[in-house]
């Protein structure tokens, strides 16, 4: 073990795979420990019927999904909060009292804060301010988790999370600009809006582009798309492999860029090419 240790704070069993699996994959087998919050086991999400008939609900078929993807990836530590999934942006879910979207700040803050105290990650990553894709989960988890990593390492708030710590570093996983490009691209080329695409017409190919922050971290994962493309199958009620050529789609994959949210980056800073740069 290097001491070297990172949390992942996101919303639902597949973010942290489809979202960053090479990242993790690269940084696990360099010896760092990896967590994992996950605050919903993801019961909003559609699965084909015949996964059903194993677990019996969609949140038992995601939560064994994540577990085969934590192992893949070498995640250490997973952390579940049993919220329910808020689902898309505008839909009846988000209204209902169990999910992430009507929880109390707060209260998710006061968990995530007790993660952080137990774990004692010097970097932190969880989504942007727009939820990559829009996702109401993913919005409330940038959110508290970026006010937990502030919180943490103040005695004087939440007592009852544990002793004070403070982690170093924090950063947002955006879309990947690129990949949405191309989407938008594909739904000019199949005359389609690129407004309203998805099995469920619920996602805003423009709207995300344009809400895409600037970067300022890249990683080079192009070493571990093999073991990504493995996490990447434990999900299989979720996941779709992009309609593309796989070398292309390894040349797409082989970098991913983040935003450092603190310590805040200058317009002028050298990119990061490691989330533990400057860690000590
Ligand atoms: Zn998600």
């Amino acid at each position: 073990m290097t001491g070297k240790r990172m949390l992942l704070s996101f919303a639902h069993p597949d973010d942290e795979t489809f979202g960053m699996g090479g990242v993790i994959a690269k940084y696990a087998q360099a010896g760092v420990e990896i967590s994992l919050i996950c605050s919903t086991d993801g019961d909003r999400g559609t699965i084909p019927s015949e996964f059903l008939e194993k677990h019996g609900s969609v949140g038992a078929v995601r939560v064994a999904e994540l577990e085969c993807a934590a192992h893949k990836l070498g995640i250490q530590r997973l952390f579940r909060f049993g919220y329910s999934d808020s689902g898309m942006m505008g839909t009846d879910n988000n209204h209902h009292p169990e999910c992430l979207w009507q929880a109390k700040d707060e209260e998710v803050v006061s968990k995530i804060v007790a993660v952080i105290r137990e774990v004692r990650p010097q970097v932190v990553v969880t989504f942007d301010e727009y939820g990559g894709y829009g996702h109401p989960d993913h919005i409330v988890m940038c959110r508290t988790t970026t006010k937990a990593f502030f919180a943490a390492g103040d005695a004087a708030q939440y007592p009852e999370a544990g002793p004070a710590y403070t982690p170093q570093k924090l950063y947002y996983m955006p879309a990947k600009k690129l990949m949405i490009s191309l989407g938008i691209v594909r739904s000019f080329a199949q005359r389609q809006n690129p407004r309203k695409i998805g099995a469920n017409r619920d996602l805003d190919l423009i709207a995300i582009y344009q809400n895409v922050p600037p970067t300022h971290t890249t990683i080079e994962v192009g070493e571990f798309l093999d073991i990504w493309d493995e996490a990447n199958q434990c999900h299989a009620s979720q996941w779709q492999a992009p309609p593309m050529r796989k070398w292309l789609r390894r040349r797409l994959f082989a970098s991913q860029h983040f935003v450092r949210v603190s310590p805040k980056a200058t317009r002028w800073a050298r990119r990061e090419t490691d989330f533990f740069a400057g860690v000590q």
